[in-house]
């Protein structure tokens, strides 16, 4: 069994793209430029907006935090939108989701411009994404798919089994890995909370892709032996016996599904921080077609 250790490939990563940006700085341009819009103070999104503020200063990224009072009116978070929309010192910024209840998340989506649509949540990023034309993929799918290339994991012709379905990593990533490229061309099946026979699906996966939010929901005698297995799930679990008060669990039970594994993702250490530095490299994108 190999870990796919995402932190030691995320800092590989963000070490190519520090020098890019070096270089593009020393030729005259001014350097990429990200914003990150937060809303309310839900703890876990301030953890994450913070988490890629500083991933933009460790690159030579310029970023800007726009924090908003949870009683911001759509209207109001529209009109912002607009603002940066049009703001030519900016590259690219996100919306951290979740938005408070009284805001249409899908508007929100819909009125970033798809130039600067950085998180590639977009319809028409989207849309691009299943034609194969170049865009803004959404980062934690863009994440799994650098893992698996990093790893040089043999995709083509394999079962791939994603479970979980939503718009941000189930879905795409499921187009992703179906897609005539390379990581890609697997078969794949799209499993969610209707599918039948979950166990006897998941045993045929040469690629597991889980994205459920169930702490250890995957058990090792689930998992077909030599399977490649990525682990999205981030959930705060209570443990007392940590300073914080919580541990972060994924979906997958590491400890029996190791065993069975050729690959597999840790929680925390996998997919987190290549989803981190996909956003980078689509600010990159962003500003030098801009450019
Ligand atoms: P959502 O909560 O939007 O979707 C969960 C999906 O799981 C749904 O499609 C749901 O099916 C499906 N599901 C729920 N229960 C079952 C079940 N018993 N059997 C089969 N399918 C089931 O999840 P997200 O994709 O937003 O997030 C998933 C997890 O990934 C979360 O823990 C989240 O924190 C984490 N995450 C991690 C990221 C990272 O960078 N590592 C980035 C983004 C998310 P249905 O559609 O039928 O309801």
């Amino acid at each position: 069994m190999r870990i796919l250790d995402g932190k030691k490939t995320a800092e590989q990563v963000r070490q190519e793209i520090k020098k890019e940006v070096a270089t593009w700085v020393d030729k005259g341009n001014r350097p990429p430029h990200l914003a990150a819009v937060l809303v309310g103070d839900n703890g876990a999104s301030q953890t994450y907006v913070n988490a890629k503020i500083k991933d933009c200063e460790e690159v030579g990224f310029k970023s800007s935090l726009i924090k908003l009072s949870d009683t911001i009116t759509e209207k109001e978070l529209l009109e912002k939108i607009d603002e940066l929309n049009s703001d030519e010192s900016l590259d690219g910024y996100i919306v951290q989701l979740p938005l408070p209840k009284h805001i249409n998340e899908k508007k929100i989506t819909q009125a970033i411009s798809p130039t600067k649509d950085v998180d590639g949540f977009h319809p028409e990023n989207l849309g691009k994404m299943v034609l194969n034309l170049p865009t803004f993929l959404p980062a934690t799918p863009y994440g799994i798919m650098q893992l698996l290339e990093y790893y040089s994991i043999d995709t083509s012709g394999k079962n791939c089994v994603v479970v979980g379905r939503s718009n941000i990593v189930g879905t795409p990533v499921s187009i992703l890995m179906s897609r005539n490229n390379d990581p890609g061309n697997a078969t794949v099946t799209l499993a969610h909370s209707r599918t039948q026979n979950l166990e006897a699906l998941i045993k045929t996966a040469d690629i597991l892709i889980v994205a459920l939010g169930k702490p250890d929901f995957i058990k090792g005698d689930m998992v077909k032996e030599g399977a490649v297995i990525i682990d999205v799930g981030i959930t705060r679990v209570t443990d007392s016996s940590r300073k914080k008060g919580y541990r972060v669990a994924g979906d997958v039970h590491f400890e029996s599904v190791k065993k069975k594994a050729s690959f597999i993702t840790p929680v925390p250490g996998g997919v987190g921080p290549m989803t981190r530095v996909s956003l980078l490299k689509n600010t990159l994108l962003a500003c030098k077609r801009k450019a």
